[in-house]
């Protein structure tokens, strides 16, 4: 169903997203190294390879149980703050698709949403603070604000995929108040948070796959 994101949908939006972020580690590794200790690519990399290797060995055509699996290997990815907070977010999304199986644009928002909440629960980082947070916010707010306004999930992600890509853009200008690159203070000011452009990437997969199909 045009209208709706499938099994098939929801697995060629987890392969853009990691192609897209696999494609940009090095930038992000870049960026780890202006504010961290500039191993954000390499670990990015290493989760989306463990992710399409779960996808891979996932026997079930059940978004949740895909989603869940992701997440679970996603989270055992050892190097800091990424797998827990990453895996996390897609175990997040694997418990609010339920037993769903087809996901219009206002199931779609609550899917992402159970995914912010699941990640609001590991970080008390709020909009603002220079990570994650900071793309990933907004974009579920678009996502639910076109779902509302009666858009499909192709306009949606699309809005989101934006919105995700402004928000991080705006974390160059703040200064980081978590993680590594809190211990830089002013310094952190000036280089866009590593964390937030992963997430702008992922979105802007979602959306690419489902605009192409
Ligand atoms: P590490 O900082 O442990 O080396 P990574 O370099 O892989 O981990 O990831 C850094 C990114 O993780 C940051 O850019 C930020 O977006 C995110 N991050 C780190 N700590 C937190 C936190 N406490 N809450 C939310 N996001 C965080
Ligand atoms: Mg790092």
């Amino acid at each position: 169903m045009a209208d709706s994101v499938g099994f098939d949908d929801l697995a060629t939006m987890l392969r853009a997203a990691a192609a897209k972020v696999v494609s940009e580690h090095a930038t992000l590794s870049r960026l780890d190294s202006a504010t961290g200790d500039g191993d954000h690519g390499t670990t990015m990399r290493r989760a989306m390879m463990v992710g399409l290797r779960a996808m891979d060995t996932c026997t079930s055509r059940d978004l949740a149980a895909l989603l869940n699996d992701v997440g679970w290997a996603i989270l055992g990815v050892d190097g800091g703050a990424t797998g827990p907070l990453l895996g996390t977010f897609f175990i997040g999304m694997s418990e609010a698709a339920g037993g769903r199986q087809m996901l219009d644009a206002p199931a779609l928002a609550e899917v992402f949403e159970g995914a912010v909440a699941a990640v609001r629960r590991q970080t008390k980082a709020q909009v603002g603070d220079k990570t994650m947070i900071d793309a990933l916010v907004p974009a579920v707010e678009a996502l639910r604000a076109a779902a509302k306004a009666g858009e499909g999930p192709r306009a949606a992600l699309a809005k989101a995929a934006e919105a995700a890509a402004r928000g991080a853009a705006s974390t160059k200008d703040l200064r980081a108040k978590f993680g590594r690159a809190r211990n830089l203070g002013d310094r952190s000011i000036g280089s866009p948070d590593p964390g937030a452009t992963s997430v702008s990437l992922l979105f802007r997969g979602f959306a690419d796959a489902i605009a192409a199909r």
